[in-house]
């Protein structure tokens, strides 16, 4: 993500623990080096990605409390601002409230870079709807007659998760980021999510996978050590560069 370096960063997770499996080295990358990162946790995942929850009777209120207080909890360890719209789970309807949302924190933030789930999951529609509002609003707050507050944004990049199921998704690992200075604070954060604790493992092994793969394509002879950790993620628009490097 050289081209997002600097600025502030925005991003839009469908539920309270999808930022932090997916995203979370790339979260406490930016916030290590004094990038302002937002978390706008759209809904709780209080009914579809709570299922120890449910088995153990819990109530609906009483699950998006715990969950709420994980996401927190996980933000905080990352370096990252939360903020939660509970606009509902399993599922997350699109709605132009929500989009408004979206755009207002876009043109609040000014951020750099933007970062969401891929447009296409067939197994989690929630996620799917996160990325279709977050591109939309994204639109809508570049467009100077769009009645939100402040001005309007302008073309921050757009990095896509990678799912759960990567083949699934029609998701191509197009971006390699190296989070090995950072990924014991990742591993904290998958920590304070013990309600989807099945996660940390895949997600571990996961990181350990696109090392390995970012080494291969940083090329042979640069020396980069045999632990090296990455998040993959999947771009939207063109990267704009003026040298082809
Ligand atoms: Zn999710």
């Amino acid at each position: 993500m050289s081209d997002a370096a600097a600025g502030p960063v925005l991003v839009v997770s469908a539920h309270a623990g999808d930022f932090v499996w997916r995203a979370g080295g790339a979260i406490a990358l930016a916030a290590s080096r004094g990038q302002a990162v937002t978390v706008l946790c759209l809904s709780f995942g209080e009914r579809g990605e709570s299922a120890n929850a449910w088995r153990e009777g819990k109530k609906l209120d009483e699950i998006k409390a715990i969950r709420r207080d994980e996401a927190a909890s996980a933000a905080e360890v990352l370096g990252a601002a939360i903020e939660f719209c509970d606009a509902g789970d399993y599922p997350l309807r699109e709605s132009d409230e929500l989009t408004d949302r979206i755009v207002c924190c876009l043109r609040r933030d000014q951020p750099a870079a933007v970062l969401t789930h891929t447009l296409a999951d067939p197994y989690n529609g929630d996620h799917s709807a996160a990325a279709r509002m977050a591109l939309q609003a994204r639109v809508l707050a570049q467009a100077a007659g769009y009645d939100a507050p402040g001005e309007p944004i302008g073309a921050p990049p757009v990095f896509l998760f990678e799912p759960h199921q990567p083949e699934m998704c029609g998701f191509t690992p197009q971006v390699l980021l190296d989070i090995t200075e950072v990924f014991e604070v990742k591993r904290r954060a998958m920590r304070c999510l013990p309600a989807q604790q099945h996660m940390w493992d895949y997600y571990t092994d996961l990181a350990r996978r696109r090392g390995t793969q970012l080494r291969r394509n940083a090329g042979p002879n640069l020396g980069l050590p045999h632990d090296t950790l990455a998040e993959a993620f999947m771009r939207v628009y063109p990267q704009v560069t003026g040298v082809l490097a």
